[in-house]
């Protein structure tokens, strides 16, 4: 009997580990102390004569200094890929396919350099960028290396032939892995690019360049242009370009597509969400809560497909909160080089600042926030893991994209309902459904309006998977054969 008292004991609080820190070494990766731009297989200073600095939003230390592409800039990256596009077209796909896959083996190879860098630069926690990040975006090349000669089977008589030039515009949350789903099937569709990493992550796709060079890419077919919202606004409006790629906010999402209207450049989005996780009273309750917690608290909420909405069946919603909570209290948040940490640094001030703002407007509004006991760091930017309950859906932290690690719970009664407030979003990316039977997951599944529906899982991701919106949050999909279509014309 006293024993078993104890063993409640230890459910009802767990005890708390110290963890030694357990950093991984900076030193595999080196940054120059500036960078040009690389256009036609080179690096180029900007004719802008402008740079910025790129920190690390863990320390606020400076990393290194980036250029600022201005229009002229802009201009000869553009002019570099339509020159490439002349022969990278025309070679053989076989060739193209060799290309792809020098890449992906290369981004293999330089695994370990390559998530340090994004670790760095970007704030989010070194297991995610090693073990998620770099997996994923090496899969995709090779993924998209074997489609190269491959695409009269893909669309049967269909005669598929490449766009031009494709202009690539990437945010900051997952920027190489990012930059591999822009890159990757362009590039197998015979397609040269320019892109422009965000403002605050720019490193990553500078070292990308050296992949490219280190992988015989030949000159032109990649080009990197770094800067800040106004190249990519430059990139847009260059009359050079035949397809435009963005991932990245609504708002600008809807900007670019109201300057590309009647020009003829073809367009997809990939913009902002509000994803609905959806628990059934019958679903395993420990996994769902890991789900729960890898829905949002992976790479600190900054994902545009997070599961920010939790759904809870009324029946089981104390049961879960509890639990989930618990949970929540063994997170490990800090220092994004240490292989312990959970959850790394928020990736600029101004996003903490947009976070802060509406976990205050949820505390006005009324709902019940809980954060875990959790030491910050000193320098750089954090926020703690937090969980509102009592949340309605007409609050704003229900409707609004927060990007950060804070989720929101609602209840619902029958499948029906759950269904109904899943989809009372202007979103429509991704949801999760958690519940043993097979039956209602499909059933749910149908009525969803989300361009991924994960079944007692989420966040899960793979090359031949397509991913994409409804409604604001965009339209087009990346990965799989869906992926090859926004990047090709048919004669
Ligand atoms: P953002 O402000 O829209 O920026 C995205 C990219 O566009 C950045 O490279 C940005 O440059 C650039 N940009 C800014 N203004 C521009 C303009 N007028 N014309 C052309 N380019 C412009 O978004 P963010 O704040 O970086 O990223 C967060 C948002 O992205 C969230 O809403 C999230 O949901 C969404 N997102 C969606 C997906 C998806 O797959 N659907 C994936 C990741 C993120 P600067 O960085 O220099 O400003
Ligand atoms: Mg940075």
């Amino acid at each position: 009997m006293a024993a078993i008292e104890r063993r409640t004991t230890e459910l009802t609080a767990p005890s708390s580990w110290e963890y030694a820190a357990a950093p991984e070494s900076r030193d595999i990766v080196s940054f120059d102390d500036r960078y040009g731009l690389f256009i036609g297989g080179r690096d180029v200073s900007p004719r802008s004569r402008s740079w910025f600095t790129t920190v690390s939003p863990s320390s606020e230390e400076p990393l290194a200094e980036v250029s600022q592409a201005g229009p002229t800039d802009v201009g000869l990256a553009v002019d570099a890929a339509r020159t490439a596009f002349a022969s990278w077209s025309r070679i053989r796909p076989s060739e193209r396919a060799k290309v792809l896959f020098r890449i992906a083996r290369v981004l293999q190879e330089r695994s370990r350099e390559l998530a340090v860098a994004e670790s760095l630069d970007g704030g989010k926690p070194i297991k995610e960028s090693r073990d998620v990040d770099l997996p994923l975006a090496a899969a995709h090349f090779f993924y998209y290396a074997g489609w190269a000669d491959k695409l009269e089977y893909a669309f049967p008589g269909r005669r598929p032939r490449p766009l031009g030039v494709a202009a690539q515009i990437v945010p900051w949350n997952f920027p190489l892995l990012m930059l591999a789903w822009k890159i990757a099937p362009a590039l197998a569709c015979g397609n040269t690019v320019v892109l422009k990493p965000a403002e605050t992550t720019p490193l990553t796709a500078l070292l990308f360049a050296d992949v490219c060079r280190q992988a015989e890419v030949p000159p032109g077919v990649v080009n990197i242009v770094t800067g800040d919202g106004s190249t990519g606004a430059h990139l847009v409006r260059h009359p050079g370009i035949d397809k435009v790629a963005f991932t990245g906010s609504t708002e600008v999402g809807k900007a670019i597509q109201r300057e590309l209207a009647g020009r003829g450049v073809s367009l997809t989005l990939e913009l902002g969400g509000k994803a609905a996780n959806v628990v059934f009273e019958d679903c395993a309750l420990d996994q769902a809560v890991e789900g729960i917690v890898n829905g949002i608290y992976f790479n600190q909420g900054h994902v545009c497909c997070a599961g920010s909405r939790l759904l809870v069946q009324e029946s089981i919603h104390d049961q879960l909160v509890r639990k989930l909570k618990r949970r929540m209290a063994t997170l490990r948040v800090g220092d994004p080089l240490d292989k312990n940490t959970d959850v790394g640094a928020i990736n600029s001030r101004a996003q903490l600042d947009r976070i802060t703002e509406l976990v205050a407007i949820g505390q006005e509004e009324g709902a019940e926030l809980y954060q875990p006991p959790c030491r910050l760091p000193e320098k750089g930017w954090w926020f703690v893991p937090t969980v509102f309950t009592n949340v309605a859906q007409s609050h704003r932290i229900a409707r609004e994209e927060i990007f950060g690690p804070v989720l929101s719970v609602l209840t619902f009664r029958t499948p029906a309902e759950a269904v109904e407030k899943a989809n009372n979003t202007m979103y429509g990316l991704s949801a999760g459904v958690w519940t043993e039977k097979g039956s209602r997951l499909l059933w749910m599944a149908e009525r969803l309006r989300a361009g991924v529906v994960w079944g007692n899982t989420f966040n899960r991701f793979d090359p031949a998977s397509p991913f994409g919106g409804y409604k604001e949050s965009g339209f087009g999909r990346e990965g799989g054969r869906h992926g090859l279509e926004p990047y090709l014309r048919f004669e």
